[in-house]
């Protein structure tokens, strides 16, 4: 009769559940199970949580993240997640969509660039121009938008695990202190590039949003909205730019290696640059320049070298994270 009673309540309990959506599994540390998109992203969020979350980070480093599909073994870290972050601005459609379909009850998405900037503050332009849709998601290189991106990580974190609250908060703290001195380090680096040369031309299209606040402009992008490479007309209009602009560099990325950029840069004769990056951390994963701030350190490192600046004045930037080395993210590589 108990065993009975027993039974009749696990299969009620079960169906009650199978009714509240997936139920993945909750960590068996009690920590809170949080999956990211890209890796400058996934190690804000690191910056904030420390070793007190699990994380792990769903886009490989070296990929292109705005094409990204998610592998299936993925649908398994989001289902299993307690909180999701994603950049948002039309960067991870496909991950967003796997997230929603195997979101399991009690977890929740935070979406970081709509929270940043409104419509509009949104830039469209060479790669992501209106008509098209989707604004220019890089919202991250501008320290000013990734520190709002941490403010949010804090009070999500500090919201779902009070218990933590205070280290979520001495972490931002610092974050934030050294999100200032970053500002700072960038500004006196790029002012050091004489003024005439303060500008970008890259392939992709990733300084949109870090180019205005210090003092940069944008020339143009090589990449075409589509992710292909660039006509041929696209090209011998380019080459006329860069000429009749004296456009010192052209700029290509980690991420997207192209060899009509090298023919570009020939052919203009502007100086060419391949590494400069926008969501593959510099180093590997447990070294100090594995962070965010090694990324922006890097590029800003590489401009002033390339333009005529003072790499000086930002190459002694302490890049490390703030609660340490970061092997304990579960990064895809
Ligand atoms: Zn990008």
């Amino acid at each position: 009769m108990k065993s009975r009673l027993i039974l009749s309540l696990t299969s009620v309990l079960s169906i009650w559940m199978a009714g509240c959506g997936p139920v993945g599994n909750p960590s068996q540390d009690g920590k809170l199970n949080v999956v990211a998109t890209v890796s400058p992203i996934t190690n804000i969020i690191y910056n904030i949580g420390g070793e007190n979350i699990n994380i792990s980070g769903i886009v490989p480093e070296g990929v292109n993240s705005h094409t990204f599909e998610p592998a299936p073994s993925d649908a398994r870290k989001l289902a299993d997640a307690d909180l999701i972050f994603a950049n948002g601005l039309d960067l991870e459609d496909p991950t967003l969509d796997l997230a929603r379909a195997n979101l399991r009850e009690g977890a929740e998405i935070v979406v970081l660039g709509e929270q940043t900037i409104g419509p509009d503050e949104y830039v469209y332009d060479f790669s992501f121009p209106k008509e098209v849709g989707s604004p220019n998601p890089h919202l991250w290189p501008n320290p000013i938008f990734a520190l709002r991106y941490a403010e949010i990580t804090r009070d999500t974190l500090v919201r779902r695990d009070p218990a933590n609250a205070d280290y979520y908060k001495e972490n931002y703290d610092k974050f934030k202190d050294r999100i200032d001195t970053l500002d700072e380090a960038i500004k006196a680096t790029i002012n050091s590039i004489p003024e005439n040369h303060r500008k970008l031309l890259t392939y992709h299209d990733s300084f949109a949003y870090f180019a205005p606040r210090y003092g940069m402009t944008v020339i143009g992008a090589i990449q075409p909205s589509d992710f292909a490479e660039p006509s041929a007309k696209d090209v011998a209009d380019l080459i006329t730019q860069i000429r009749d602009e004296k456009v010192p560099a052209v700029f290509g990325s980690e991420v997207f290696p192209s060899p009509v950029l090298e023919q570009i840069a020939k052919e203009s004769g502007a100086k060419y640059v391949s590494d400069l990056r926008d969501d593959d951390l510099p180093g590997a994963p447990g070294e100090d320049k594995h962070s965010y701030f090694g990324l922006i350190v890097e590029d800003v490192r590489i401009m002033a070298e390339t333009l005529g600046g003072n790499p000086a004045l930002i190459a002694d930037f302490d890049v490390s994270n703030v609660p340490g080395k970061d092997q304990a993210v579960e990064q895809n590589q």
